[in-house]
């Protein structure tokens, strides 16, 4: 078995032994997959971390930063509570098209708004509002180190800082490295480990076939 068999292996025991049919979902992918969109959205496992950390923090406000399609976001807006919020930003109109149709047919849109324009612009706009109880980061990779300033101003103590992406199936791991993603999710990831606000991980985790991880850290 190679190592990428054994991680699809084992990414589909835990979805299989975890998630039930869900045709909600299931939809959402097919949409995007219609529309034309890249197959980049999270992993059910993935989606399904991400609720639990929405729902062990009692997760009220969340605030998004890559809607694509809106899988992500349909994981996470499920698990806020009636009078919940969250706010997902998207560089791409047609990305929030098909994101706003599948949050319409989850029966989430009251709960949730998605905002068009580059992730660096839109976030000054938030500086005033209530801050979020979560942050998730999987946008543009570059704009990785930016948007960790951007999560801490925007949270408070107990928040959580997601980011998805942080382990480039191992590329990180390349201290020589010249590829322009692997450098900014490296900076990315030695800022959130350095910073005396932040406890900070760094979880490997199965992407389908490949190997991915998520960087998560609480404010302290
Ligand atoms: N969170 C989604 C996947 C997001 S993919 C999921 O798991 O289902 C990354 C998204 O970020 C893409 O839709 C892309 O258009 C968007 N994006 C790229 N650059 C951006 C920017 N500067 N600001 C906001 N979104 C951006
Ligand atoms: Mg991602």
């Amino acid at each position: 078995m190679t190592e990428h068999t054994r991680w699809g292996a084992i990414d589909q025991y835990i979805d299989q032994l975890f998630h039930g049919a869900d045709p909600v979902l299931d939809e959402a992918l097919q949409a995007a997959a219609e529309a034309g969109l890249p197959k980049i959205n999270v992993t059910a496992v993935q989606g399904n971390l991400l609720q639990i950390l929405a729902l062990s923090i009692g997760a009220r406000r969340i605030l998004e930063i890559g809607t694509l399609g809106g899988y992500s976001t349909i994981w996470l807006a499920r698990a806020l509570p009636e009078d919940g919020h969250l706010l997902s930003l998207e560089y791409e109109p047609r990305h929030a098209a098909v994101a706003r149709s599948n949050l319409e047919r989850a029966g989430l849109a009251g709960r949730v708004e998605v905002r068009v324009g580059r992730g660096l612009d839109l976030l000054p706009q938030l500086a005033e509002s209530e801050p979020f109880d979560l942050v998730f980061i999987d946008a543009d990779k570059p704009s990785y180190p930016g948007y960790l300033d951007w999560a801490v101003r925007l949270t408070h103590r107990g928040s959580l800082i997601v980011a998805d992406n942080t382990l480039q199936d191992g590329a990180v791991t390349d201290a020589s490295s010249t590829d322009a993603t692997v450098v900014a999710i490296q900076r990315f990831n030695a800022a959130i480990a350095a910073d005396r606000r932040l406890s900070a991980t760094l979880l490997p985790m199965t992407r389908g076939r490949g190997l991915d991880g998520m960087t998560l850290a609480v404010v302290r």
